[in-house]
């Protein structure tokens, strides 16, 4: 061992004589450079040692006041990191055995010492000493990881079966040192019967060198009976056969690890607000229960589709507070009416599924359905106040049919919207009607989207007379499909789909665009000091839209339109369901010279109060007043009070449906100011407008 400086080397020898011979030996050019201290007791020794850092001891055993392996051990016990060379004149096996046992690096006689013996011993007992240093850091450097790491260690002697545990690894446990041996059976005998198949293939795939390491979580059980998930790892150790003799590794508590994956795969799965399984997890269990059925076993089962009445009403006049703990507590009574096996889930809002096993007829099906509006009927008390809710039911009985869990969940929603329809807490299974209605309107909706693009809509026009003057005031645009299989198709039959879809919103927008620019054209056609006005509808999506009275500014101002022309129809109950925007919409859309009118009026349920801050134009009273007011006075008088209604709040009104002469002069006895009706003319196309109003000069 070179380090370029000399040796510091601490020299314990009482005899003059015998120092002079070391030390010349020391000097000789066979030794490495040394820069000697010399001790002649014990005692003398353990001082130096103490207050000096020496490279190697080299030392007497036969001392002033010590001998033997007396002398040995004081020096030994103040020299435990440097090495210790014995030069004595005891020739006995027994004591230089001992003394290497103890520590000593080497034991030389001074008889045999030469120059060269004592040079290579004292390099042996350097180098030996050094990798003894290596050693002991590498395994404290272990033991401190070991000790930090949290982890355990075992180390398994395959040719004597044996284990070493750490302490770690079984206060891991929960045991004391002393009560765990070292039988393999002590681990594999706790580990979880479930796991158990899995820990043993592991372990032998790693043995038989089928893996780079064995790894392995599993379940083991502690001393108080719990259990611990745990990470074990490991490497075999192998012969230049390639047997493995011994294999060891650490040994971890991954339990909080566990939980807290546990509890994401949990919440993948659960709906957040209930604790119910959600939409992922019902698709589960409903496809595990059609493949059951398929596989042709006895197992009917039902999909029950529920959705609270008037929920959203509760929740927008309550707070979502009170909202929420009605969802959870119709939560916990839907669980309390199903059987064990049965599966309550949320799908989101109000919709709750319920998958209920063994339900084959529609007797059954409304068993449980019955014991459900019963749980329901019982109010809800939060707080001070008592809630009463019920749920409408659709029913999906299972069949072969069904490949898809969507396809039950459907029909089941599908059977709980005609449930919706039958008024509160009704029930409905899903049946063939239902199915065919259903598929007829997914094709409706289909070819509608298709219908737009290829100019399959059109638009065709009523006139709206003047009841003073007789003359044409303008026109209503009604939207016409003309379906390429099933011909003209007329809106009430496809509107409230477009509506329900949201496609209205495109739809409208084409009506409103393509009319404006029949109108434009019109007016120039037919000019007059009273320009034609043209009346386009609007949906209460379109209403809802963001950006509505910029896009129609734009709309009019490219259309070319004579401003103040156009006019809008919405019915009242769209105008009513937020009076306070609405109020705003229409005041901003006055301001771009829009007329707003109020269709259908009289149908919906209009506040009067609030009527009176909405600065419409026209009241278009509903055709179902029209047409009974001539026959009885009671029915006029509703027309009459309509008329003297909108008058009172500045505006003017249309009488819708005018069908007859005797209609006619019945609005005109009440001051009507519009009409509209199949006794001047109904709805037709442009090329039929424009023939009209050529031949009628007099419009
Ligand atoms: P609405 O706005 O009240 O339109 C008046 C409806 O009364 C039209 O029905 C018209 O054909 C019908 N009608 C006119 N005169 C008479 C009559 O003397 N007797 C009878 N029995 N009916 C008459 P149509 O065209 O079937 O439209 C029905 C509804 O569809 C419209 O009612 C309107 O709410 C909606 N609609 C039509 N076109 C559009 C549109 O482009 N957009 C929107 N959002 N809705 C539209
Ligand atoms: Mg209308
Ligand atoms: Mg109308």
């Amino acid at each position: 061992m070179t380090t370029g400086r000399p040796l510091k080397v601490l020299l314990v020898e009482d005899s003059p004589n015998d120092f002079q011979r070391v030390s010349a030996l020391l000097r000789s050019d066979a030794t490495p450079p040394c820069d000697l201290t010399h001790a002649q007791t014990a005692a003398e020794a353990v001082h130096s040692l103490r207050t000096d850092h020496f490279d190697l001891v080299i030392t007497d055993l036969t001392l002033p006041e010590t001998t033997g392996l007396e002398t040995f051990r004081r020096v030994k016990t103040c020299a435990t990191r440097t090495p210790v060379i014995v030069l004595t004149g005891i020739e006995s096996d027994r004591i230089s055995l001992q003394a290497m046992e103890e520590g000593a690096q080497d034991y030389l006689f001074k008889s045999h010492v030469t120059a060269e013996l004592l040079s290579r011993s004292m390099r042996y007992a350097q180098a030996r000493h050094h990798a003894d240093e290596a050693l002991r850091e590498s395994e404290e450097r272990y033991a401190l990881a070991v000790a930090g790491s949290n982890n355990g260690v075992w180390d398994w002697d395959i040719r004597t079966n044996r284990v070493f545990y750490s302490k770690r690894w079984k206060s891991l446990l929960g045991y004391l040192d002393n009560e765990i041996s070292d039988s393999p059976a002590e681990w594999l005998d706790r580990v979880h019967p479930e796991d158990g198949e899995l820990v043993r293939e592991k372990l032998n795939a790693h043995l038989d060198d089928l893996t780079s390491h064995f790894h392995a979580e599993y379940r083991i059980q502690r001393k108080n009976g719990g259990w611990m998930w745990a990470l074990t790892r490991g490497t075999a150790v192998r012969n230049e056969d390639g047997i493995t003799y011994r294999i060891a590794g650490s040994h971890g508590d991954i339990t909080d690890r566990k939980r807290a994956e546990e509890q994401l795969i949990h919440n993948a799965f659960h709906d957040s607000l209930t604790g119910l399984p959600n939409r992922a997890l019902l698709h589960d269990r409903l496809d595990r229960s059609l493949r059951r059925l398929r596989r042709g076993g006895e197992s009917p089962f039902a999909v029950y589709f529920l959705d609270l009445d008037r929920f959203k009403h509760i929740n927008d006049s309550k707070g979502h507070e009170v909202g929420d703990r009605i969802l959870m507590e119709f939560a916990r009574r839907l669980e309390a009416c199903i059987r064990p096996g049965d599966t309550v889930s949320r799908l989101g809002g109000d919709e709750f599924v319920v998958l209920a096993d063994d339900v084959g007829s529609p007797e059954d099906a409304h068993h449980l359905a019955e014991r459900i509006h019963e749980e329901l009927a019982l109010p809800i008390a939060i707080g001070s106040e008592e809630y009463f809710t019920s749920v409408s039911i659709g029913i999906a009985l299972s069949s072969v049919d069904y490949d898809l869990p969507e396809q039950l969940i459907r029909d089941a929603d599908t059977a709980m919207y005609r449930a919706k329809a039958d008024g509160r807490s009704a029930t409905e299974i899903f049946n063939k009607e239902m199915h065919d209605r259903a598929v007829a309107i997914l094709q409706l909706e289909n070819d509608m989207r298709r219908a737009l693009n290829t100019s399959q809509f059109e638009i065709h026009y009523q006139p709206i007379i003047n009841l003073r003057s007789g003359r044409i005031r303008g026109f209503e645009a009604l939207l016409r499909w003309d379906h390429p299989s099933m011909g003209l198709i007329q809106p009430e039959h496809f509107i409230p789909l477009a509506e329900e879809t949201g496609l209205i919103v495109p739809v409208g927008w084409w009506v409103l665009e393509k009319a404006c620019h029949q109108m434009q054209i019109w007016q120039k056609q037919f000019p007059s000091g009273n320009p034609l006005t043209i009346s386009v509808n609007i949906s209460s999506r379109q209403f809802s839209e963001p950006g509505l009275v910029s896009r129609v500014q734009g709309i009019v101002s490219k259309s070319g339109l004579v401003p103040g022309t156009l006019i809008l129809e919405m019915t009242e109950s769209v105008l009513m369901k937020d009076y306070h925007i609405a109020g705003q919409l229409v005041e901003d859309l006055r301001a771009i010279g829009v007329q707003l009118h109020i269709d259908d009026f009289g149908t919906g349920y209009s506040s009067l109060s609030h009527l009176r801050h909405l600065p419409t134009e026209s009241l278009k009273i509903d055709r179902s007043f029209i047409h009974s007011m001539t026959e009885s006075s009671e029915n006029s008088e509703i027309v009459r009070t309509i008329v003297s209604l909108a008058r009172n709040l500045g505006m003017t009104s249309t009488a819708e449906g005018l069908e007859t002469a005797d209609q006619l002069a019945c609005a005109r006895s009440m001051d009507c100011e519009q009409g509209q009706g199949f006794f001047f003319s109904a709805p037709r196309d442009s090329d039929e407008i424009e023939t009209l109003m050529h031949s009628n000069p007099s419009w």
